[in-house]
């Protein structure tokens, strides 16, 4: 009975319409573009001379439960997974570079070798000296941390007696990271304190060997650059993902950044 009312129901058209067939769009034709993988040949070219160089980005190196805790998880990486990282490139004998040797081949001096990385840490926070220092040290390789200066002796960042520590090592190298870590969107009078600020805080203290530069959140500016090569800085790192470094692009460089994970799922 129940079935025949349905259907009763059906014929008057009571409760159809969800199953009125749905309106097609209309069909679109698919075009698949051609992407053209530009080669280190083109690339060099364009941009040279240019080498392949995986510059690892780091920022917090701590306990994954206490980066939770803070809510820093995006940009941490545990100190078990940092080790694992150092142990793969001394396995895999990759060459790890100090940043004055990357500069080096930047300003035409050197040629690289094959295989080669450089490690660099952004934002200077103080669990660099105790958690990633003792594993660097362990291992002998070399790093350069972004320090935005006007940050130091100020809370979870480090204190100018922990960087002074680690420049005596002669492994940890410092790189200008602007004074505030200010965006290098903003204005070029900004910039031209942030980024002075920073330059002359790292040459009193004897850290500005190098004159190496990041951008923080990332993005270069035409004004920072301007400032930048002007103050004879050699290089700037972008967050822009990529391992091929050209002399041409040498205010917008890219780096890989890395997370709890084999290095090898970066391309290494
Ligand atoms: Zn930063």
């Amino acid at each position: 009975m129940k079935n025949i009312l349905l259907s009763f129901f059906w014929f008057l058209g009571v409760g159809r319409t969800e199953f009125l067939p749905p309106v097609m769009p209309t069909p679109t034709i698919a075009l698949t573009p051609t992407v053209h993988q530009v080669t280190f040949a083109e690339i060099n070219q364009k941009y040279g001379p240019c080498a392949t160089v995986n510059v690892l980005m780091y920022h917090h190196i701590q306990e994954e439960k206490l980066a939770k805790k803070l809510g820093r998880t995006g940009l941490n990486v545990s100190p078990e997974w940092f080790e694992k990282h150092l142990q793969y490139l001394k396995d895999k004998q990759y060459n790890v570079l100090r940043m004055d040797e990357l500069a080096d081949f930047i300003n035409g001096k050197r040629a690289l070798p094959k295989k080669a990385v450089v490690i660099t840490l952004d934002d200077a926070y103080e669990d660099n000296y105790l958690s990633a220092y003792p594993i660097l040290k362990k291992y002998n390789f070399p790093a350069t941390l972004f320090t935005p200066t006007g940050l130091v002796d100020v809370m979870d960042y480090l204190t100018w007696s922990e960087i002074n520590d680690m420049k005596n090592s002669g492994l940890i190298y410092f790189g200008n990271h602007t004074w505030s870590h200010h965006s290098a969107l903003d204005k070029k009078e900004v910039l031209e304190k942030e980024i002075g600020l920073a330059d002359t805080q790292l040459a009193e203290k004897g850290l500005n060997g190098a004159k190496v530069f990041a951008y923080p959140y990332g993005k270069p500016s035409n004004d920072a650059e301007a400032i930048l090569a002007k103050s004879g800085y050699s290089m700037a790192f972008t967050t822009k993902q990529g391992n091929i470094l050209c002399v041409k692009q040498r205010y917008t460089l890219p780096r890989i950044r890395v997370g709890n994970a084999p290095l090898s799922k970066y391309g290494l």
